[in-house]
């Protein structure tokens, strides 16, 4: 039995909704989940997802050494990684390529709290990474993205696309629906150019509400 293998098939199935959801293409976008140990399961680079298989997932130590797999991990592994290591109440990534969130990371700043959805799942307000840096420049992508993320499960990459967070991957999953949706508002609001932005007070007791009330009264 392949070790860790209902985590990797969970990934695999992830990627297989990704893409029936439209927020990914061809093999483009990535998952990573942090294992108990601390390790990092992540999908691995130009592997079409209807073929991939457990083998083919790779598992990082939080250093970034490949610990575990024969083929070379996504190209936006130090996105996932760094936000692991800054993160530790996540342990989900998810990074897409959705058509909503891509044309609001080309905008020259995030997108506002405007629904109590991104106020209780996404922790208000979607940031947006401080300046562009081309994707094949990874540790500095890496870097640039881990430090904009802030306590957001959301963060918009300039000029790319989202990538969502979660404390499961299931979290993860409703961050990139929530997300996607979040952006088709606000870039839809930005048309009819009247917005009402939600107060950082009603922001913050929303999350606190989710993390801690939420289905327990
Ligand atoms: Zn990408």
């Amino acid at each position: 039995m392949n070790r860790f293998n209902d985590e990797k098939l969970y990934i695999i199935n992830t990627c297989l909704w990704l893409k029936k959801q439209g927020y990914v293409f061809g093999t483009w976008g990535n998952i990573s989940m942090r294992l108990p140990d601390g390790n990092i399961l992540i999908t691995p680079s130009k592997v079409a997802y209807e073929t991939m298989t457990p083998d083919d997932l790779v598992i990082l130590a939080p250093d970034g050494t490949q610990l575990e797999g024969f083929r070379l991990s996504t190209s936006e592994r130090e996105i996932h990684r760094r936000l692991m290591n800054k993160r530790p109440d996540i342990n989900a990534v998810i990074h897409t390529h959705s058509p909503y969130a891509m044309a609001a990371a080309a905008r020259t700043e995030g997108v506002p709290a405007i629904s109590e959805e991104m106020c209780q799942l996404l922790g208000g307000a979607i940031p947006l990474s401080s300046r562009f840096v081309p994707s094949q420049n990874h540790v500095e992508l890496g870097e640039v993205v881990a430090d904009s993320i802030g306590n957001s499960n959301a963060i918009l990459i300039r000029n790319h696309g989202p990538v969502c967070l979660g404390s499961d991957l299931e979290e993860a999953k409703v961050c990139c629906q929530v997300t996607e949706k979040s952006c088709m508002m606000y870039l839809s609001l930005l048309a009819a150019g009247n917005i009402s932005v939600i107060e950082d007070k009603y922001v913050t007791a929303g999350r606190d509400y989710f993390l801690n009330s939420y289905g327990k009264s």
